[in-house]
């Protein structure tokens, strides 16, 4: 298919999410509903003069619902899909996008087309819906090519109103504006306005060579613990001593910011002498962890805590689970942690 002038081939795959759903007549609330609705909503698509070829989850599902096994599906359909198709666009609920996004980044090692995902705000038979227009837009850049005749994207991006942007560098931020999601660390990859504008220095440079491998197997024993004035050394022992937790995101103030005292030190070492990762990121939506600027930061890296330097919440834990999931050591984490697996995190390899 690459550089011929045949049609664009895109498969979408439609998890379900705002963009699908309809309200239920009885209790008023939306609920997910099937593709050919979604379809049907949209006859502009035929302006596009493409392939589109779909999949649905079978119930489309609230991105509230969507686990690791979700996204296993996800990156087994452009596993099995990948040679047939120039590109993937994934419909998907807003809530959860961006940790499907990070998730399927890590996922899909080697990506060399895109994976461009998109929802709604509200749904595709409203009036005012964005949803017809994110998905028109999403198909058109899953089938954009650069002046080479390659992919234009050869990655993971979400893909709201205005902006393109790295999947494991985007965070949901409005629960009611069209313009949802930002990335707050790294350029968007393109703007949307009249034209669609590609930013290539930016854009993630695959290397054609290597063939596409789906890593599946996601381990979910990781979790957050989020800092927050008032919590007590008990609340702290008691989710540090969650059973089989292997690995911990921890939430904190600023650059990296957290109590100092030995109430807060103390448990934090004794979880990482007794073999769990700890990983710093911040509760900031924008910066970076900075373990030398405060000695309340330092003490942290002291105590073995990792730094996750800029990267977001979403992408922390998710590269955390997809490291276990490889069956790696806590040294082997702890080493993959502090590199930049596929530009979730700005850090000198
Ligand atoms: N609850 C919905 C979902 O995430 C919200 C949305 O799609 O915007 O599936």
């Amino acid at each position: 298919m690459t550089k011929s002038k045949a049609k664009p081939r895109i498969l979408i795959i439609y998890t379900g999410g705002t963009i699908g759903m309809i309200e239920d007549p009885v209790s008023k609330v939306l609920k997910p509903f099937d593709f050919s609705h979604l379809i049907d909503n949209v006859p502009k698509i035929k302006k596009l003069d493409f392939e589109i070829g779909n999949i649905q989850f079978n119930p489309p599902i609230d991105s509230s619902n969507m686990n690791p096994s979700h996204w296993s599906m996800i990156a087994r359909e452009v596993e099995a899909n990948y040679d047939n198709y120039d590109g993937f666009v994934v419909l998907h609920g807003t809530d959860t996008m961006a940790y499907t996004a990070s998730a399927l980044s890590f996922m899909l090692e080697n990506l060399d087309k895109p994976v461009i995902i998109t929802g709604s705000q509200l749904p595709i038979g409203e009036v005012r819906t964005d949803g017809e227009e994110n998905l028109l837009t999403a198909l058109q850049i899953a089938a954009a090519r650069n002046s080479r005749g390659d992919a234009m994207i050869n990655e993971v991006a979400i893909l709201f109103e205005n902006h393109l942007l790295r999947g494991n560098r985007s965070s949901k931020v409005s629960a009611d504006n069209f313009n949802a999601f930002t990335s707050n660390n790294y350029p968007e990859l393109a703007s949307i306005g009249l034209d669609i504008t590609y930013h290539e220095k930016v854009l993630y440079q695959s290397d054609h060579n290597r063939p596409l491998i789906v890593h599946d197997t996601m381990d979910t024993n990781v979790m957050f613990i989020v800092l927050h004035p008032g919590l007590t050394k008990e609340m702290l022992e008691y989710q540090l001593n969650t059973p089989s937790v292997k690995g911990i995101v921890l939430k904190t103030y600023g650059a990296g910011n957290s109590p100092s005292d030995e109430w807060f030190t103390k448990p934090i070492s004794e979880a990482i002498e007794r073999g769990i990762v700890i990983l710093n990121v911040t509760q900031c939506g924008n910066g970076s962890v900075n373990s030398n600027l405060y000695d309340t930061g330092n003490t942290l890296a002291k105590a073995g805590v990792i730094s996750g330097h800029d990267i977001t919440s979403e992408a922390a834990i998710t590269k955390m689970m997809y490291l276990f999931g490889k069956g790696m050591t806590t040294n082997q984490v702890k080493k993959y942690l502090q590199r930049d697996i596929c530009g979730e995190m700005t850090v000198n390899n």
